[in-house]
């Protein structure tokens, strides 16, 4: 049953005016199901919910200096939350400013992303169009370099505003400081900063960033490097996105998901060739997606799933948690799910993977509570 832990964090009433003198908007016991695209998570035990940037920035200030758990939590599309909930204060990250000007876009943490994307490309500004449909926060873009068909957000990012938990202090950073790698950054699984809002470079011209995913560009009778009017792309990248389940909609549980549940595993170059013969032994002499990465080669985690043997819609129909029916990379809440039967999920296919060809599948999503 949810919201039977023996919460031990308390604010004391002077925290609590501390903080709603702030701005933050207190509420208690608040079930982060409700909060998370996965729709599982036991209660928070206080949610301070801030919508502008200087009541975000006093309520981490206060909740740090008393030394209470704080968790940020924008849009919930990335986390998966333990059953047992979170013993401290979620603080929801709700400014959502847009400030557009003839080549750039600066946006509050809170706003949504998709939004940033729609009112950029209507705007005639080219750049975000690849990265549409993805839901969450712009805050959080920058925490695990969000990418999609071809463009991370690291090409486009300017600077970001961020409150140091260590000092206190609001410093704007340069993309160079932020450690953006494939999915990941010195801010993912880190207490030491929250971000308060991203400015993104764009194209005044009205085109897209140029075409780099074959895909797409088939799509669109492109050439790869080419570019096409944003809009038009934007209409495909969402059309392509929701073919596999992959924008939200409350009535389609393919899309009750935490997005890609797992990484594509980048494999050294010494451990290629054993990885190689692996998956020749169990599934022939195929031609593997592979692709260059900094440290190895990356090889596709859906791939690798589908053939250790884990179809779409494992493992049925009446498994409250099942990989999506459209797309083997997503793990979906069927409507009853709990997170312990997400990790559970996760660990079947991730230890499948493992027997199957030696390659250990790391979690995309940040897990609060619990681990694989
Ligand atoms: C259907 C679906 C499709 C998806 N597709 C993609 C995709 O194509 N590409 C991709 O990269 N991701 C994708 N995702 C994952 C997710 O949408 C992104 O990672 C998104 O940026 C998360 O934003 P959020 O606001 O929901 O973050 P949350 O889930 O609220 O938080 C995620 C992490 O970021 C931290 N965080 C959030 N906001 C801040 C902040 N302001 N400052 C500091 N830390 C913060 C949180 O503490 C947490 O650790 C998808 C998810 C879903 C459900």
């Amino acid at each position: 049953m949810r919201g039977t832990l023996p919460f031990a964090v308390v604010l004391n009433p002077r925290l609590r005016a501390e903080l709603t003198s702030a701005g933050a908007v207190l509420s208690e016991q608040v079930p982060l199901a409700d909060l998370t695209t996965l729709r599982v998570g036991g209660p928070a035990r206080v949610l301070a919910e801030a919508s502008t940037t200087a009541a975000l920035v006093a309520t981490v200030r206060l909740l740090d200096a008393a030394g209470i758990p704080v968790l940020v939590l924008a849009g919930g599309s990335n986390l998966l939350i333990s059953d047992e909930g979170f013993d401290g204060v979620v603080v929801r990250v709700a400014n959502d400013e847009i400030r557009m000007d003839a080549a750039s876009v600066s946006v509050d943490a809170g706003a949504e992303w998709d939004r940033v994307v729609a009112e950029t490309v209507a705007a005639g500004l080219g750049g975000l169009e690849c990265l549409s449909g993805i839901p969450g926060s712009a805050g959080a873009t920058p925490v695990q370099n969000v990418g999609a068909y071809g463009v991370e957000i690291s090409s486009l990012l300017t600077s970001v505003d961020l409150l140091d938990r260590a000092s206190g202090d609001v410093r704007t950073v340069a993309p160079d400081e932020l450690g953006l790698a494939y999915r990941t950054s010195v801010l993912k699984h880190s207490d030491r900063a929250v971000v308060l809002s991203a400015t993104f470079a764009l194209r005044s011209d009205g085109t897209s960033a140029p075409l780099r995913f074959g895909e797409l560009a088939r799509v669109l009778t492109a050439d790869e490097g080419e570019t096409r009017p944003a809009a038009q792309v934007r209409d495909a990248v969402l059309g392509l996105r929701r073919s596999k389940g992959m924008v939200l909609a409350a009535d389609d549980n393919d899309t009750w998901s935490a997005g890609s549940f797992f990484t594509n595993p980048v494999v050294a170059e010494e451990d290629l060739s054993t990885v190689l013969s692996a998956i020749a032994d169990r599934v022939g002499e195929v031609t593997v997606p592979r692709f260059p990465a900094p440290d190895g080669v990356k090889l596709s985690a859906g791939w690798l799933i589908e053939r250790a043997g884990f179809a779409k819609g494992f493992p049925g129909v009446d498994a409250p948690a099942r990989l999506s029916t459209k797309h083997t990379l997503a793990l979906t809440n069927r409507g009853s799910a709990r997170a312990s039967d997400i990790v559970d999920l996760a660990r079947t296919v991730r230890a499948g993977v493992h027997a199957a060809f030696g390659v250990t599948l790391e979690p995309e999503p940040v897990t609060v509570g619990l681990s694989l």
